[in-house]
C-alpha cells in the first residue's frame, strides 16, 4: 500500500445523483495527467490555488463533462503533493467517465485512505489528525462532529504532545543528572521527579477516563425502555423523539414489539429501544418478546423503567428491578412514574437506588421542559462529569486507549522503580517505554501494518 512516487486518481464524492462530484489526483504527474485531458486553460502552467472552467476530453477526443479544475501545487495542498481537484456533474456516469480517463493517461486508482495517508507519510497531520479525519466523516452527533474536528484541528495532538515533552524532561533529568542507586540523592531533585510522574499519572488517568464518553460519542448511547404494557412506554418514546425530529430516524429491522429510533439530544446520539413488557408469562409469543427484551437490557447504557401512577410499581416489578441491580450493577437505571397529570399530588416514588423523578410523557409531546429533568439524569447517568470534558481531550479511539493504558503502566512502573531505590538507568527504560506509547498514537513511531490498518478503514477518495 505503501507505494510513493506514482499519481493516484479516485472520485472524492458518494456516488449517485448528486448536483456535484469531484473526482482528484495527487502526486508528481496531477497536473500533466490533468492537463491531457482538459481542455481550456493550460493546467501545466497556471499558479497554484487557482480555478479553471474548461472540459474534459475522453482518449478519443470526445468531451465527457464541464467540469472546474482546481489546481494545489506542491507542498501548499492537502498531501504535500500536486494536486488537481475536477468538480464536474454528479450521477454516475460523468465522475466514472473522467476517473477512466485520468486512469488511461497514467493516473493509478486510489487505496482507501490513501490521499490521507500520503499527507502523513509528507508531514502534512499526524496519525491523531488523520484518524480524525475518518471519525469526523463517521461522526454521528454534533457532540462527536466537535470532537474529531478538535482533534482533526490538532489540539488533541498538541496535548499529547505535551505529554511527551514532560516524559522526555523526566527521561533527560534521570538519564544525566541522576544516580538512583546511590544513598546521597538530593530530596528536593526526587521531589520534583515524583511531582512530574504525578502529574503526567493524572494527565494519563484523565485521557483515559474521557474513553467512555468518546465510545458513547463514536457508538451512540442505548437507551432502553422498559416497563409493564400501558404505562406510557411508546408515548415517552415519542415524546423524547419529538425533541428533534429533524434528526430522528427509524431504524430498520424493527420488530412488531420492539421499537427503536434514534435522536440526539443534547449533542449525543441516543438510541432507544422501546420493548414489550418484562413480565414473565406462559404465553409463547409474548416470551419472545420478554426475551429479547432482557437481550437487549443486557446491551444497555442506561434502562428508563416507566411506571404509571396511577396503577404504582407492583412488588413484582420492583423486585425485578432490584435483581436486576444486583445482576447488572454498572447498568444506571432511571425509574420515572407516568401519568403525572392524573395525580393532584407529587406522589412519594419507590425507594430503589438511582434517580427516580415522575412526568406526564401525554403532556410532554406539547411541552418539552416535562422532559427536562429525565434528559438531564440521562445524561448524567451515561457521562457523569464527562459530558463538560473538553474537546480536545476526550479520547474516541480504541487504539489511543490501549497506547494510553500501557503508557500509564510504564508510568506506574516508573514510580514503583523509584520507590524501591532502584537506579536511574531503569526508571529511564519506563520512562523510554511511555514515550514509545504515546509516539504511536501521533505516529512518531508507527509500522507499515499500522498504517495499512488504519487507511484501510478509509473511504475511497480519502
Ligand atoms: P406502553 O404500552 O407502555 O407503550 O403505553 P402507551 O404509550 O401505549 O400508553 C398507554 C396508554 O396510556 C395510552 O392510552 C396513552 O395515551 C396513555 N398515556 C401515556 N402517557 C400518559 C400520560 O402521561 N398521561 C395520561 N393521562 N395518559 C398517558
Ligand atoms: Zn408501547
Amino acid at each position: 500500500m505503501m507505494r510513493r512516487g506514482d499519481t493516484i486518481a479516485a472520485i472524492a464524492t458518494a456516488r449517485g445523483r448528486a448536483a456535484l462530484a469531484i473526482v482528484r489526483l495527487s502526486g508528481p504527474d496531477a497536473c500533466r495527467i490533468a492537463a491531457a485531458c482538459f481542455q481550456g486553460a493550460d493546467l501545466q502552467t497556471v499558479p497554484s490555488h487557482t480555478a479553471h472552467f474548461g472540459y474534459v476530453v475522453g482518449p478519443e477526443g470526445t468531451p465527457i463533462d464541464q467540469v472546474v479544475a482546481t489546481v494545489f501545487r506542491a507542498p501548499r495542498s492537502y498531501t504535500g503533493e500536486d494536486i488537481v481537484e475536477l468538480t464536474c456533474h454528479g450521477g454516475d456516469l460523468a465522475p466514472q467517465l473522467i476517473l477512466e480517463t485520468l486512469l488511461h493517461h497514467g493516473a493509478r486508482l486510489a487505496e482507501p485512505g490513501e490521499f490521507t495517508l500520503r499527507a502523513f507519510l509528507n508531514g502534512k497531520l499526524d496519525l491523531a489528525q488523520a484518524e480524525a479525519v475518518a471519525d469526523l466523516i463517521h461522526a454521528g452527533s454534533t457532540r462527536a462532529h466537535r470532537v474529531s474536528l478538535a482533534h482533526l484541528q490538532g489540539r488533541y495532538s498538541e496535548q499529547l504532545q505535551r505529554l511527551r515533552s514532560d516524559l522526555l524532561e523526566l527521561c533527560a533529568y534521570v538519564e544525566l543528572e541522576l544516580d538512583f542507586s546511590e544513598e546521597d540523592v538530593e530530596f528536593a531533585d526526587r521531589a520534583q521527579l515524583e511531582a512530574l510522574l504525578d502529574r503526567t499519572e493524572r494527565l494519563l488517568d484523565e485521557l483515559l477516563r474521557s474513553y467512555r464518553l468518546g465510545e458513547l460519542l463514536r457508538d451512540g448511547v442505548r437507551v432502553v425502555i422498559g416497563g409493564r404494557p400501558n404505562a406510557g412506554k411508546s408515548t415517552l418514546l415519542n415524546a423524547l423523539l419529538g425533541q428533534d425530529r429533524a434528526i430522528v430516524s427509524p431504524l430498520p429491522g424493527t420488530t412488531r414489539d420492539q421499537i427503536e429510533a434514534e435522536a440526539e439530544i443534547e449533542g449525543l446520539r441516543f438510541r432507544f429501544v422501546d420493548t414489550a413488557g418484562l413480565r414473565t408469562t406462559a404465553d409463547q409469543i409474548e416470551a419472545e418478546g420478554v426475551r429479547r427484551a432482557q437481550q437487549a437490557i443486557s446491551n444497555a447504557d442506561v434502562l428508563v423503567y416507566v411506571f404509571d401512577l396511577t396503577v404504582g410499581l407492583d412488588p413484582e416489578e420492583t423486585a425485578y428491578l432490584k435483581q436486576l441491580q444486583a445482576e447488572q450493577p454498572t447498568l444506571p437505571v432511571i425509574v420515572v412514574g407516568n401519568k403525572r397529570d392524573l395525580l393532584e399530588e407529587e406522589p412519594a416514588l419507590p425507594a430503589l437506588d438511582g434517580p427516580a423523578l415522575t412526568l406526564s410523557a401525554r403532556q410532554a409531546r406539547a411541552d418539552a421542559t416535562q422532559l427536562q429533568p429525565l434528559i438531564q439524569a440521562l445524561v448524567t447517568a451515561v457521562t457523569a462529569d464527562l459530558a463538560s470534558m473538553e474537546d480536545s481531550a476526550v479520547v474516541m479511539n480504541q487504539r489511543h486507549r490501549q497506547h494510553l493504558a500501557r503508557a500509564r503502566e510504564a508510568v506506574q512502573a516508573a514510580r514503583a522503580a523509584l520507590n524501591q531505590g532502584v537506579g536511574g538507568d531503569l526508571l529511564a527504560l519506563e520512562l523510554r517505554r511511555a514515550l514509545h506509547e504515546l509516539g504511536a498514537i501521533t505516529g512518531e513511531i508507527t509500522t507499515e501494518d499500522v498504517l495499512d490498518q488504519i487507511f484501510s478503514r478509509f473511504c475511497i477518495g480519502k
